[in-house]
């Protein structure tokens, strides 16, 4: 790293509090802020750090159209988990895009394919992670590339449900690839690569260590196949720290270490992470409806919920709180549960939270809220998803995604 890079990581208390509460009070909340410079920058980070490899942004961290031109614009190539990914990428102008097809409906299949012969210029790869995929594409006469996503057996990740490396609902089990790979290329399809992703949010010794194991398993695998191979893909993962005294990844360190058990490779090496690049570029904004004091915490009900950001209730992430009130340095603090208002107990986005003390129409915002934030949102409950807006780096800001109406929780449903 030298001077010039930019920094490791943007925390909370970085984003400039008067002008996070103009855009609340501009645009109203619940609203995502997703800063593009710091998209940029992250992914500049990614590119000094893994000079020799190939970076793919895994777009399912956030699909938002301003977000994936920006990681186009930066250099990176699309990695995808759906047909709904694949033609986001492509309308977002990449011309590089893998698919990863999880179970793929037929759909998925019939789109991608339809795709493939359609725009010959695009790059596409399909990576099956399951035999049976490779007959569904020969029904469909598929005739691009194949990767195989590989079982190595071995996951890391900040939490059981996104360990996906040792899950068997993950790729090809590691013993069974050279047959297929075996298969593929008799069947007269151009083998192109290999893929594994240990989980999400690799960023513990432990973690570390079991990423280090997987690309050094997949070193092995690329190396005893008897077909040469362009790539080897050892997904991404890569962890940010939601907690303020966390410390950022040594992002050359990871770097080298999978370089180094990787080892000699004719194939490129690549990873793809998602998170990396997109979760502390953007913020999530939130007013308080109500201040409850109760005998074991004061409850501050916010108009963002587990609607708005999946994470805590579904992970029990952690995302950093902080006030934004004006005066919020002058106020005694409390502790507080930061409760959304979802009719869910799990609604609960921060427990046990020190806060300058809250008072109605404050506003909060929610740190590292670019990655999976608003891609998870739903509408239960009967909520509108919220609204993004995008800071273009040098000062601009703009709608990248409207807020939801009410109108708009009915329109499948038609004049009934
Ligand atoms: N690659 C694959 C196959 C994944 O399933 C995921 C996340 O689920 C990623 C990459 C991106 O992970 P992250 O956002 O943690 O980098």
């Amino acid at each position: 790293m030298t001077t010039e890079d930019p920094p490791p990581i943007r925390r909370l208390a970085d984003w400039d509090p008067a002008g996070l509460r103009d855009l609340a009070e501009t645009y109203d909340t619940p609203l995502y802020v997703l800063d593009q410079g710091r998209v940029r920058e992250n992914v500049a980070n990614l590119q000094t750090a893994f000079h020799d490899e190939h970076v793919s942004y895994a777009v399912k961290a956030n699909t938002v159209r301003r977000t994936l031109e920006t990681v186009e614009d930066a250099g990176l190539d699309a990695e995808c988990a759906s047909a709904g990914e694949v033609q986001r990428a492509v309308d977002a102008g990449f011309s590089t895009v893998r698919y990863t097809a999880v179970n793929p409906p037929s759909e998925d299949l019939d789109h991608v394919v339809a795709l493939h012969e359609a725009h010959p210029e695009i790059d596409l790869v399909v990576t099956i992670g399951a035999a049976d995929t490779l007959d569904a594409l020969a029904e469909r006469d598929y005739a691009g590339p194949l990767a195989i996503r590989v079982n190595p057996g071995v996951g890391a990740g900040h939490h059981a449900k996104v360990t996906t490396g040792d899950a068997p609902k993950f790729g090809v089990p590691y013993d069974r690839v050279p047959d297929l790979a075996d298969e593929i290329v008799e069947r007269g399809y151009d083998l192109v690569g290999l893929h594994a992703h240990a989980g999400s949010g690799i960023h513990g010794e432990d973690d570390l260590a079991a990423h280090r194991e997987l690309v050094a398993r997949m070193g092995d695998l690329a190396r005893d196949l008897d077909h040469d191979l362009d790539f080897l893909n050892v997904g991404g993962g890569l962890g940010v720290p939601y907690h303020p005294e966390q410390d950022p990844l040594d992002l050359d360190a990871v770097a080298e270490a999978t370089r180094d058990a990787a080892g000699d490779l004719d194939a490129q090496l690549g990873i793809e992470p998602g998170r990396y690049v997109v979760a502390d570029a953007g913020v999530l904004l939130t007013t308080v409806n109500t201040v409850k004091p109760t005998p074991e915490t004061t409850v501050v009900g916010v108009d963002a919920g587990m609607t708005t950001l999946l994470r805590p209730a579904m992970y029990d992430a952690y995302h950093e709180i902080r006030s934004l009130a004006d005066d919020a340095d002058d106020r005694d603090e409390v502790t507080a549960m930061v409760a959304g208002p979802i009719c869910e107990t799990a609604d609960v986005l921060g427990r046990d939270r020190r806060l300058p003390r809250p008072e109605c129409r404050d506003v909060f915002a929610i740190g590292n809220a670019g990655a999976y934030g608003y891609e998870m949102a739903s509408t239960y409950n009967s909520r509108p998803r919220p609204a993004v807006v995008s800071l273009d780096g040098t000062g601009e800001t703009s709608v990248a995604v409207e807020r939801e109406t009410l109108s708009d929780l009915t329109r499948l449903e038609g004049q009934q």
